[in-house]
């Protein structure tokens, strides 16, 4: 039975595979044969240990995280490393040059979007006196209409500081519908090229709605990647983090030269030192994530979920484009800037788009409606998102456009 669910093209939180729901069932009677659920047992019982132990496991293999780096769970969302990104690497900064100035102090924001620009926001609220926060480019200049994220800047803007405490990219932005190319040749790839070769770069990437979905490209040039579970994965109330040795500093030694002191949840020193276990982690989200990990495994690891995302995207994509040649819909962003997992578009005419989502709604497919902020349709074509399910969207696009001709 599929317990009457809708299709769920929800921005997150979002789907998750019916077998990892119905395996939640059990896991929160009696988690792993302990006789207690998964809510009620004690994160420092073996059992939950060897199975957090089993769930870094599988992120790590899957996405091959080298050595350098740590995986670290926490709470507080994307939101949460919004902030705590900025502590942790203006402290190591501060270790680095502790004479450095509050204008030598560069925090360099790439911001292609919603989210990376209220990453931005925060940086400013956390530096002041001690850090300058910049605008490395800015893709709102390269819009269309002057004012739209609806694109990937061309590498040339990039501008990046010669030695800068951070420099920060959201891979993927879910409310505006705008990605990175994971190709590296491509001219909507990140730019790289552009970094320093000569020394560990501070390069951190929000990877909130992309995560799992595909390999990450130069992943040991990161020094922190974070998510939130809430798309791809699990539940919200987990927060992923692979961080890099040399970012996970003594923070009360670096507030002792002048930086900001950072709160002990927030600081990646306190997660790395407990193995992610300081204080009660939210072990109903790891549980049910891991699940989702064994399954991807089980499926045959990212190699699968980026062929199916690939060919799930291409076909909403065609559709799209479809509609936009018969003046039905119109596409948002530029080509070769589009995101595989959040594809935006407008429906043409009045009263349109209220028709289209009521006629999808009638065929049990929701969530499609655009952010609140920038309206339209959004259609989020997360891991749980199966390929007949993106084929049942798809034609119900098509004879949409068919009739919208008649
Ligand atoms: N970054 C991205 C790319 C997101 O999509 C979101 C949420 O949708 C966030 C950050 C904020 O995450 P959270 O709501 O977990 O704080």
């Amino acid at each position: 039975s599929d317990h009457g669910r809708a299709i769920n093209f929800g921005a997150g939180p979002s789907a998750l595979p019916l077998s990892v729901l119905e395996e939640t069932q059990t896991g929160l009677l009696n988690f792993e044969g302990t006789g207690m659920g998964i809510a009620e047992i004690s994160h420092r019982s073996k059992e939950f240990q060897a199975f957090l132990d089993e769930f870094e496991h599988n992120i790590r293999t899957q996405l091959d995280v080298p050595p350098t780096h740590r995986i670290l769970f926490t709470q507080g969302g994307g939101t949460g490393q919004f902030s705590a990104v900025v502590l942790n690497l203006l402290a190591r900064y501060r270790l680095l040059h502790p004479q450095a100035s509050a204008a030598d102090t560069v925090l360099d924001y790439v911001v292609t979007g919603s989210w990376s620009k209220k990453a931005a926001e925060e940086a400013r609220r956390l530096s002041g006196g001690v850090a300058t926060v910049r605008t490395a480019v800015d893709a709102r200049v390269y819009s269309k209409d002057g004012k739209s994220f609806d694109n990937i800047p061309p590498h040339a803007e990039f501008a990046f500081a010669d030695d800068p405490a951070l420099i920060y990219y959201c891979e993927n932005e879910t409310v505006d519908g705008v990605e990175f190319s994971h190709d590296l040749e491509s001219p909507a790839a990140f730019p790289f090229h552009l970094l320093k070769q000569d020394r560990l770069v501070p390069l951190v990437a929000d990877y909130s709605s992309s995560f799992m979905c595909r390999p990450i490209p130069r992943l040991a040039d990161h020094a922190v990647i974070y998510a939130g579970a809430q798309k791809n994965i699990g539940p919200a109330g987990l927060t992923i983090l692979i961080v890099r040795e040399d970012c996970i500093v003594d923070v009360d030694a670096a507030a002792k030269l002048g930086a900001p002191p950072v709160p002990l949840t927030l600081s990646y020193k306190t997660l790395a030192d407990s193995g992610s276990l300081y204080n009660t982690p939210s072990v109903l989200a790891i549980y049910m994530a891991g699940l989702v990990l064994r399954r991807m495994k089980q499926n045959g690891g990212l190699p699968f979920y980026e062929e199916v995302n690939r060919r799930k995207a291409k076909k909403l994509y065609a559709a799209i484009h479809e509609g936009e040649q018969k003046g039905v819909f119109r596409r948002k962003v530029q080509q070769g800037s589009e995101s595989w997992m959040n594809a935006v578009f407008e429906v043409l005419g009045e009263g349109a788009e209220k028709n289209f989502l009521e006629g999808a709604e009638k065929q049990g497919m929701k969530g499609l409606k655009g952010h609140r902020s920038v309206g339209g349709i959004r259609v989020s074509l997360y891991n749980a998102i199966t390929e007949q399910e993106a084929d049942k969207l798809i034609a119900y696009m098509t004879q949409f456009i068919a009739e919208a001709n008649n």
